[in-house]
């Protein structure tokens, strides 16, 4: 047919995203030619485009949050809900296409750690056919497999685009182990891991949420989304932090910890914050970041915690996350503080790299 899709491509690491025209090919049987209405700028994109992430195949279009339009479709397509999908319907999709068939999704029931897990803007190159396979770009193929979910037209699509990746993958830690109604919860990091888990940790019914972080405007952004208390790392030095949390704790530490920063030395002064036989869930670390000197006797044993790793999400998190912002669409839109066009995408990476951004999303 001839038309063509403007995308950017990362092409080499720490270098601009260049745009590129591809030739949209003829969808293959069960694919769907999909118009990016929204695509969110994830803090992993920034280290993906450091080259900080070993899943990379380039050149890549980046992008693996996306909201779109359905323009072209090949094929009986139906929404996780069983809907039949059709042109000019408003879709959401899960950003990653697990096989169903390894020891990990047929097994165990962890399609999160399938071996086989393509996801869109992150290990799917731009080479490979049908080479729209991400979202910094017009379009988008959807291939066979992907989860899909209908969502209304009407909807900012900026606003649930973050449901696809940062709220997937907190809600994937909130299904496996949830803090109690009267538990003090601490959150490390304001980004959007660490706002999803405010929101989720408010309606799960903790009694406090603690929230530490270094950016003033993400910090006051966790107040609005039910933080009750709030330290700014770059004004309170470690011991402070910890006195403060020590009291309002009865010097027993929080019942709850999620870590939602990434960063090695948030996990050491986590460990340190969580009360004996409290909870810890580990959300932050899209890619490996370093390490941290682990003590078996001081840090776990003798503490009776559990720690809980949380790698991605599958398709049920995002319908979780999804519904989370569909029933707190105010509080949510206050997330989104930067829009951009498509050919601003560096700047997008620029402003969540030095976190002025809350939350970045490409307008196509
Ligand atoms: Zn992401
Ligand atoms: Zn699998």
């Amino acid at each position: 047919m001839g038309m063509k899709c403007l995308a950017y491509i990362l092409k080499d690491f720490n270098k601009p995203l260049v745009p590129e025209k591809i030739e949209i090919p003829e969808l293959r049987q069960n694919e769907m030619l999909v118009k990016i209405k929204a695509a969110g700028v994830c803090g992993s994109d920034v280290h993906m485009w450091k080259g900080q992430d070993p899943r990379l195949k380039l050149p890549m279009i980046l992008g693996h949050e996306g909201v779109g339009e359905i323009v072209e479709i090949n094929g009986d397509l139906k929404t996780v809900e069983g809907e039949s999908l059709s042109i000019g319907d408003a879709i959401l999709w899960n950003r990653g296409i697990s096989c169903g068939h390894c020891y990990y999704c047929a097994v165990l029931n962890e399609p999160s750690l399938c071996t086989d897990r393509k996801v869109y803007g992150i290990n799917i190159s731009r080479n490979e056919f049908p080479y729209l396979n991400g979202c910094y770009a017009e379009y988008i193929i959807l291939r066979e497999g992907t989860d899909i979910f209908k969502i209304s037209k009407e909807a900012d699509p900026a606003v649930l685009v973050a449901a696809s990746c940062s709220g997937a993958t907190t809600a994937h830690g909130f299904d496996m182990i949830r803090p109690d109604t009267s538990d003090i919860v601490l959150v490390q990091g304001p980004g959007p891991i660490g706002l999803f888990s405010v929101a989720f940790a408010k309606a799960s019914g903790a009694k406090e949420i603690i929230v530490i972080g270094g950016s003033e405007t993400r910090l006051n952004m966790c107040k609005e989304f039910g933080a009750t208390v709030i330290l700014n790392r770059s004004k309170l030095s470690i011991e402070e932090r910890k006195n403060i949390i020590m009291k309002l704790t009865g010097n027993r530490g929080v019942d709850f910890a999620i870590e939602a920063v990434g960063y090695p030395e948030a996990l050491r002064e986590g460990l340190d914050l969580i009360r004996p036989a409290g909870t810890y869930v580990s959300i932050g670390f899209g890619q490996p970041m370093g390490t941290i000197e682990f003590d078996g006797y001081t840090d776990l044993v003798h503490k009776n915690i559990k720690i809980q790793g949380v790698w991605v999400s599958a398709t049920r998190h995002t319908h979780q996350a999804l519904n989370l912002i569909l029933g707190n669409l105010n509080t949510f839109e206050k997330m989104i503080t930067h829009r951009f066009k498509l050919n601003e995408v560096n700047e997008a990476l620029r402003v969540m790299e030095n976190k002025e951004a809350v939350k970045a999303v490409l307008i196509p």
